[in-house]
């Protein structure tokens, strides 16, 4: 079966094509700048890149061109030989806990949960809609970020405020990158081999978070009712007091949407260093006695640390910890440091083993109490896996 996972973000539409349940990639691509001038679009099909200048002054556009490519390069003979779909959805709200089949209900449910994702939920929405018009026959399954953190419990999730704003306005903690956390638990509990486990997983990407994850179910998430809490990021603070919000209002004049714009997109790595958002600028600023890219790495490893260590004490030890994502999988510094942190858990890095990049390794030493692996993530093949499950 011919199955597509999609990410639509408001300017952007990534896309893979597997057989399935093969999981074998038939073809992938990104667009970019959908709705903007210098459109473009990259396809990776038979082991070359191409790219491509177009306009795509949406993201029918984009599907327009994505259908073409099926076609010209035989992945499909027919659009009636996709026969699922699966769109990445960030916000499912309190009421999505799986993966479901996208009706009309569901698509309006998606719709209301705009407010809690006012930056995502309208984009994959445009993606959804876009392939319902060219692909109508498919299977169209919503595979959310939210989801596998619904089995949290409510002294987990709730927040310390009225409780009136939970039950009138959904104020709570959600959790994100649920797609990735739950790849990353069905992996290790195929590595450590039995039904009872507690693991630690943490996606240190450009956004990160970190899950406590107890015989596959997650039991609490450093992100929060946004995606903006937890560990420091990229361009994002992380936890931070709100009183600093209207602080900094008052001394800088700014408004409560540019003061809320700094913390999303100004702050983090590149906040604290002033250079760059990318841990490769800061880990090259490291080398160079930047002593503000030290500052930012220590801050990233504390953030990091502090939670694992939490994490450990709720579960009650754990049986392994992976590292994921594009610094997860390929910093080996910020792995080490986090790790020689954690000595006091009995934790050994050894840094032979910890010498990888990009790569599924275990980078502990043998008499080390927990052992820690890296784990590259895959969240597309987890969108294919369910749309595929769900329409056969
Ligand atoms: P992601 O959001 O998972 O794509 O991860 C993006 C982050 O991974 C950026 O901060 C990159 O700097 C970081 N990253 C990617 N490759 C490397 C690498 N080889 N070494 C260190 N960090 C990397």
């Amino acid at each position: 079966m011919k199955v597509l996972a999609i990410n639509a973000g408001s300017s952007s539409l990534k896309f893979q094509m597997y057989e399935m349940p093969e999981e074998k990639e038939l073809i992938s691509g990104l667009f970019e700048r959908i709705g903007i001038k210098d459109s473009c679009y990259s396809i990776k099909v038979n082991g070359q890149k191409i790219k491509k200048e177009v306009v795509l002054s949406n993201h029918e556009d984009a599907v327009k061109y994505l259908i073409e490519e099926l076609l010209n390069n035989n992945i499909v003979s027919s659009l009636d030989e996709i026969e699922a779909i699966g769109h990445r959805v960030v916000h499912g709200g309190d009421k999505y806990a799986e993966t479901v089949v996208i009706t009309d209900e569901v698509l309006k449910d998606i719709e209301s949960f705009y407010p809690l994702a006012p930056l995502h939920n309208p984009a994959n929405v445009l993606g959804i809609k876009a392939f319902q018009k060219s692909v109508p026959n498919a299977v169209v399954v919503g595979v959310f970020d939210t989801a596998f953190h619904q089995t949290m419990e409510e002294k987990d999730f709730l927040y310390g405020v009225p409780y009136e704003w939970y039950t009138d306005y959904k104020v709570r903690k959600y959790g994100f990158h649920g797609t990735s956390h739950k790849f990353l638990t069905n992996r290790m509990k195929e590595i450590l081999n039995k039904e009872d486990y507690k693991i630690i997983t943490c996606h240190l990407g450009n956004g990160g978070s970190i899950s406590a994850i107890r015989n596959g179910k997650c039991v609490d998430t450093s992100m929060g009712f946004t995606p903006n809490a937890g560990i420091l990021m990229g361009t994002r603070s992380g936890d931070i007091d709100f009183t600093i919000i209207p602080y900094v209002m008052e001394q800088t004049g700014k408004s409560l949407d540019e003061v809320i714009n700094d913390l999303n997109k100004k702050s983090g790595f590149l906040g604290v260093c002033g250079i760059s958002s990318d841990s490769r600028d800061v880990e090259d600023g490291m080398n160079q006695n930047d002593p503000r890219c030290i500052l930012t790495h220590k801050m990233f490893v504390k953030s990091v640390v502090n939670y694992i260590a939490n994490y450990y004490v709720a579960l009650g030890e754990v049986d392994a910890i992976c590292f994921s994502a594009g610094i997860g999988e390929n910093s080996v510094v910020v792995r080490k440091d986090i790790l020689e942190s954690l000595s006091a858990l009995g934790i050994e890095v050894d840094e032979d083993l910890n010498n990888v990049r990009g790569k599924e390794a275990v980078i502990t030493s043998a008499s080390s109490k927990v052992p820690c692996y890296v784990i590259p993530t895959d969240e597309e093949v987890m969108i294919a896996r369910d749309a595929y499950n769900l329409a056969k």
